[in-house]
């Protein structure tokens, strides 16, 4: 049975008052089924209180939206993943394309969490994605393996503990979504590279993100190389958030 993941990237948005109070309203209509997982990213200093409000709750788990690789330190600003783990974090996200392009973060700094998370039994979500130039130019695929060399050296029990979320930067908060055919065609580019390192077909978990909107999540989720979603704009609402994790799947 194919596990969808349902995962909610908060960015800076909802404290840890505004998250309880978002939790309480999803929680309210959420129904739990077997083949869902519900992830959620919120801020930093919410974490706590998301992670204490799912406790209880095996299919939904939560996780940070960036860490720093190195244990403590003099690292004003910055999150250690003892630090998330201690409030309730059990994933990260890596490599978002905001902390890319915004905040200047580089592949090898993406290696560096990685391996960080793996060594401390947090699961990394790794985002990767082109932008529309490298995708006008005909890069994505190259872009897309650029990225995930960050992982080399990973052994495949390793790489086994990663999902991977694929982002076009062209499509994170502007309305536009890829095709599920235009996802399907990296994910079968990452499903194969994963694979060639000793990842099993059906163990690698990729997700798509991207505007995704509870009236698109039905085509992309039912296309069988799209193993769950990464939802910005969409998750900040627990109405449309809940319609996103209940899509019907044929
Ligand atoms: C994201 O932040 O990862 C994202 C996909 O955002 P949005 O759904 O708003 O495009």
């Amino acid at each position: 049975m194919k596990r969808l993941i349902f995962a909610a990237n908060w960015k800076m948005h909802l404290g840890p008052q505004a998250g309880r109070e978002f939790l309480k309203a999803f929680l309210r209509r959420y129904r739990p089924r077997p083949d869902r997982e519900v992830w959620f990213f919120p801020s930093a200093v919410a974490l706590e209180a998301i992670a204490d409000g799912v406790r209880d709750r095996r299919e939904v788990r939560v996780g940070a939206q960036n860490v720093h690789w190195e244990p403590k330190g003099a690292f004003t600003g910055e999150l250690s993943i003892a630090m998330a783990q201690e409030a309730g974090a059990q994933l990260a996200l890596v490599g978002h394309s905001e902390r890319r392009h915004v905040f200047g973060e580089t592949d090898e700094e993406t290696g560096r969490k990685a391996r960080a998370l793996l060594a401390a039994d947090v699961t990394p979500l790794f985002c990767v994605g082109e932008t529309i130039q490298q995708r006008d130019a005909g890069d994505t695929l190259s872009v897309i393996e650029r990225q995930l060399a960050a992982l080399n050296g990973l052994v495949a029990a390793q790489l086994h503990e990663v999902s991977i979320a694929y982002e076009p930067v062209w499509a994170i908060g502007t309305g536009r979504t890829a095709t599920p055919a235009d996802a399907a065609e990296v994910h079968q580019h990452i499903r194969r590279w994963l694979v060639e390192r000793g990842v099993g077909t059906r163990d690698a978990r990729i997700l798509y993100g991207g505007s995704v909107k509870p009236d698109n999540v039905h085509d992309l989720v039912a296309e069988p190389e799209i193993d769950g979603v990464l939802v910005g704009g969409a998750s900040l609402d627990p109405a449309s958030w809940t319609a996103i994790v209940h899509t019907p799947i044929d």
